[in-house]
């Protein structure tokens, strides 16, 4: 029996309600990246967000991180709570998503990189994107990984094997691969992130906030902040927060960590962010504890209704889920 039947019978049942009800005093923290349709970038498909949209309207009352954050302070919080969060800031939040959220009365948390919004660089699972895309077949050798074939079908594989090799290294070792691998493709980078990988702007977010979205911080450079020196780490927490107060007009109380996985968020780091925001929120899925508001755990968006029912019935398993997976 396919999980779309096995789904359909629970859901006649009542069994998701019924788990949703059970549930009932446990916000529920969705986490999504991009939304559009593009064969190199997951993201869930703007047909299915919508989908989704209309499905939590009628399930639960859709609230943002702030106000969550302010139902907790006036001990008020509602029951059935959800929040929509959104990392990174790319142009398709602007152009595919909040349209969306928008039409359905509904609000969301964005979570800024805010160098990535200021177009001073790009994030680098898009340098690797940008490259792999603009790339003529060939094989290139790299230290430490071997040789590698690219061809026009096998980009997404290629991808995942550079992106993993990437996301072990330094910052800087992470840029001179990514400088090396350009060079030996002979193609140049862009001084700005190029569509698809462009930024919103700050009068579009700024647009948004007078319409109800609300704006947290995701840091300056999006580094793994548990692998960058204490000063960098304040650099992070406390320039992009300024950032967003000068640009915006909105105090940011709430961290989105880079990366987001247990291991990048580190005693030291989590002890840091506190000094500057109210609530720091992981990129894993972790049972909502009042008492631990530094390590908020989120419920990885999918492309698919089924499973998105699933997980929005707190049936899912607790899985890790990798922010560029
Ligand atoms: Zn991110």
């Amino acid at each position: 029996m396919s999980k779309k039947v096995i789904v359909s019978i629970l859901e006649r049942m009542g069994a998701l309600a019924l788990s949703r009800y059970l549930n009932r005093h446990s916000p529920l923290i969705l986490m999504y990246h991009r939304v559009l349709k593009h064969e190199l970038i997951p993201g869930t498909y703007p047909e299915i967000f919508a989908e989704q949209m209309a499905y939590i309207k009628k399930h639960f009352n859709v609230i943002n991180m702030s106000q969550l954050l302010m139902h907790l302070e006036q001990d008020n919080l509602p029951e059935r709570i959800l929040v929509l969060t959104f990392d990174d800031g790319h142009y398709d939040f602007y152009a595919n998503a909040w349209p969306v959220i928008k039409q359905h009365g509904l609000t969301a948390t964005l979570f800024v990189t805010t160098n990535f919004i200021d177009q001073q660089t790009w994030l680098w699972p898009d340098l690797l994107r940008y490259l792999l895309m603009n790339a003529s077949p060939c094989e290139l050798t790299f230290e430490g990984l071997g040789t590698v074939s690219i061809s026009t079908t096998n980009l997404l594989a290629t991808w995942n094997k550079l992106g993993d090799f990437c996301l072990e290294l330094s910052s800087e070792d992470r840029n001179t691969f990514i400088k090396n691998m350009a060079s030996q493709l002979k193609i140049s980078i862009p001084e700005n992130p190029q569509t698809p990988f462009a930024p919103t702007t700050w009068p579009q977010i700024s647009e948004m906030i007078n319409e109800g979205l609300d704006v947290g911080s995701h840091s300056v450079t999006h580094p793994i902040l548990s692998k960058i020196k204490p000063d960098q780490l304040i650099t992070e927490l406390v320039a992009s927060k300024a950032r967003i107060r000068e640009i915006l007009n909105v105090n940011a109380i709430g961290i989105c960590y880079p990366n987001g996985m247990p291991v990048d968020i580190s005693p030291e780091v989590r002890e840091e962010a506190s000094k500057h925001y109210q609530y720091g929120v992981v990129a894993y899925p972790k049972k909502f504890n009042a008492k631990d508001l530094m390590r908020i755990g989120r419920i990885g968006a999918t492309n698919d209704i089924t499973k998105f029912k699933v997980k929005t019935s707190y049936l899912s398993r607790a899985e890790n889920i990798g922010e560029y997976k």
